[in-house]
């Protein structure tokens, strides 16, 4: 069975992220960047796969800039067979990215597809889900654990106030969540491994797609800042402070 994980770009999420000045949108000038946590975590789901003997080739996929490179060439030291990079400067909202997936699975035919939950840069947990509605697959999403028997897939979610376990026919679509793994580092020899392996490079419009945003971005805010506290002598202080400052009692 083949494998095919999405694999974004993004601001790496040690990184304290700063609003452009202009409220266009977050810099990105000179910021580290990395792959999506919760990519890496399915790029490990899928390299375990491979090693259990379940999955035969796993192809990791960035769309975005030319740099899209990079991140796949850490899914590639990390496991994967190979890449490919749907190269575009426009900027890609959830709908375009699975609408150019759709075309990859329409080319590659894998078995199963496993991607993050979402991505910390934008916080959109969409992707995933509209890919699965736009191919009529079944979806898995937030899994917790994942096991693959024969043209079955057995996921669980992780739900508010608990699990949720549901088996999907293959082929399906899986987004990974925090808890499914704890993801690998990649060794040295790995690294170099990686060079060697193979990336195609593709445009939207090769696929069939206009990537062109449906969205516009109105602004971006800095979350207010918090006011400082004060401190109170005494428990009556505090109930006078609140019942005659704060009106809360
Ligand atoms: P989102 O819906 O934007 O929160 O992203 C959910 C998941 O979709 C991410 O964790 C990635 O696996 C995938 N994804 C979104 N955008 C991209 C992209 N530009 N390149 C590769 N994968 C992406």
């Amino acid at each position: 069975m083949k494998i095919l994980v999405p694999v974004k770009r993004v601001v790496d999420y040690n990184v304290k992220v700063r609003v452009k000045a202009d409220g266009t949108g977050v810099e990105t000038a000179g910021v580290k960047m990395s792959m999506n946590p919760f990519d890496e975590i399915a790029v490990e789901e899928a390299v375990r796969l491979k090693e259990k003997g379940v999955a035969t080739e796993i192809v990791a996929v960035s769309l975005g800039v030319a740099a899209c490179q990079e991140t796949i060439r850490t899914a590639l030291a990390m496991g994967a067979d190979r890449g490919i990079l749907v190269e575009t400067e426009v900027e890609l909202q959830p709908l375009a990215v699975a609408k150019l997936l759709q075309a990859l699975v329409a080319k590659e035919q894998p078995g199963l597809v496993i991607m993050g939950k979402q991505a910390i840069d934008d916080d959109m947990n969409a992707t995933g889900q509209m890919l699965a509605a736009l191919l009529g697959w079944p979806q898995g999403t937030f899994a917790s654990k994942l096991a693959i028997d024969g043209a079955t897939a057995t996921v669980t979610r992780e739900v508010d106030g608990g699990l949720e376990t549901v088996a999907l026919a293959l082929p399906a679509v899986v987004t990974a969540d925090l808890r499914l793994n704890e993801p690998r580092y990649a060794s040295l020899p790995n690294i170099m491994k990686a060079r060697k392996k193979a990336i195609e490079t593709v445009k939207p419009a090769d696929l069939g797609v206009d990537p062109a945003p449906r969205l516009t971005l109105v602004s971006v805010a800095e979350p207010a800042k918090r006011k400082a506290g004060v401190r109170v002598a005494s428990v009556a202080e505090l109930v006078a402070k609140l019942r005659n400052e704060a009106k809360v009692i």
